[in-house]
């Protein structure tokens, strides 16, 4: 997998991709991820890359062209155009089935909005799907592409040490996930449930659907019935 990052802040993005479980996969090189900054593709000599809106208004608008113009220096030489995606408050909210399909694509690119957001005309031409993270608006798109890549990076081979490590999680099944306890056995006067401590694998197993079926029912009743009217 290989995640091209265009953004006018790099280095906000390459502080959180070199840390932990993903830094470390870059590292091994189970991903790779770029990070590219827009303002190198403007042409304007004070290296400006926003203007303000047609038809008045506040704010000010990224333009077109350095957003283009960095798009095709990310293509120039692949074979198979990357899948390019927006993140923008106005997309189709992530859930953990698309960043599964996202996590079986070879190459992605990401692009991220700032001030009012970008020229319609750039995102007409190469985006072909605009995630949001979440019904609320940020004042940049570094931090959804951020969690994207976050959650797509580690259902990629090689990044967990297997795939149940993802698969067992909340949302992948439909679910929510069961509670977890560690040692000590006893804290706070609170005792670990007995089942866990009892080494009996099956009735583990048959405890831990129980408790995920009823936090999902408590946590989130519509997630719960979608759920049971699929089984
Ligand atoms: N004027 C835009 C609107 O009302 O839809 C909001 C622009 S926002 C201040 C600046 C940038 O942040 C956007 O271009 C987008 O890239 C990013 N952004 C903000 N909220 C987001 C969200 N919930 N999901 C994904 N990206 C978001």
């Amino acid at each position: 997998m290989q995640i091209d990052i265009a953004t006018l802040f790099p280095d906000m993005c390459e502080a959180v991709l070199s840390e932990s479980i993903v830094g470390r996969a870059r590292k091994a090189g189970h991903i790779t991820v770029n990070c590219h900054n827009i303002r190198d593709y403007t042409l304007d000599k004070h290296r400006r890359v926003d203007d303000v809106p047609y038809g008045g208004g506040r704010g000010m608008v990224m333009q077109a062209d350095p957003i283009y113009r960095c798009w095709e220096a990310i293509c120039k030489d692949r074979t198979e155009k990357p899948h390019a995606i927006y993140l923008s408050p106005k997309g189709a909210v992530l859930t953990q089935k698309r960043a599964m399909e996202l996590s079986k694509m070879n190459e992605l690119f990401l692009l991220c909005g700032h001030y009012e957001g970008i020229d319609q005309r750039v995102l007409d031409e190469i985006i072909d799907e605009e995630i949001s993270i979440g019904d609320y608006v940020l004042t940049g798109g570094e931090l959804p592409a951020l969690v994207l890549t976050d959650t797509i990076a580690r259902m990629c081979p090689g990044v967990l040490p297997e795939s149940v490590c993802f698969e067992e999680e909340s949302h992948y099944g439909g679910l929510l996930e069961y509670p977890h306890y560690t040692r000590p056995e006893i804290w706070h006067d609170t005792t670990v449930p007995p089942v866990l401590l009892s080494g009996h694998h099956k009735n583990i197993a048959d405890w831990r659907f129980a408790q995920s079926l009823e936090v999902t029912k408590e946590k989130r009743p519509d997630l719960y019935e979608d759920y049971i009217d699929k089984i």
